[in-house]
């Protein structure tokens, strides 16, 4: 990661930990408030186990998922901070500006390559831009 000095490097990394924080406590609160939902529904009679286990994991998974998600990231980006390979684009191996970074400390290839990840692994979302 020659295109990082320590500074900066330090700088990004106490982002993460800010923000990695931040998102465990958040994932705390939406768990909590999924257990007084499930409380709350355990009361009505019994629609079976199964489908009310089902329901629970329904019960704000988007938010709780997304949040896992970004948190997998960071772990990410921690371990790569650890192993050197930290502001590597993994696509291309060229650094990544430290202005991308700074505005996505996660982020693990370049603008140009994070674009094409984006577009061969999102059939889907493909069309708009097109
Ligand atoms: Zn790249």
């Amino acid at each position: 990661m020659d295109n990082l000095n320590q500074q900066q490097i330090s700088r990004l990394n106490s982002v993460l930990v800010q923000r990695e924080q931040a998102l465990r406590e958040e994932i705390r609160r939406e768990i909590d408030a999924q257990d007084d939902y499930v409380q709350l529904a355990s009361e009505v009679p019994d629609p079976g186990d199964q489908s009310f286990a089902n329901l629970s994991v329904d019960l704000g998974n988007a938010a709780v998922t997304r949040d896992m998600h970004e948190l997998r990231a960071i772990e990410l980006a921690r371990k790569r901070m650890t192993s050197g390979t930290y502001g590597e684009c993994a696509s291309c191996g060229y650094p990544i500006p430290f202005e991308r970074l700074q505005a996505m400390p996660t982020a693990e290839r370049c603008a140009p390559c994070q674009e094409n990840f984006e577009r061969t692994h999102n059939e889907g979302h493909r069309g708009a831009t097109m």
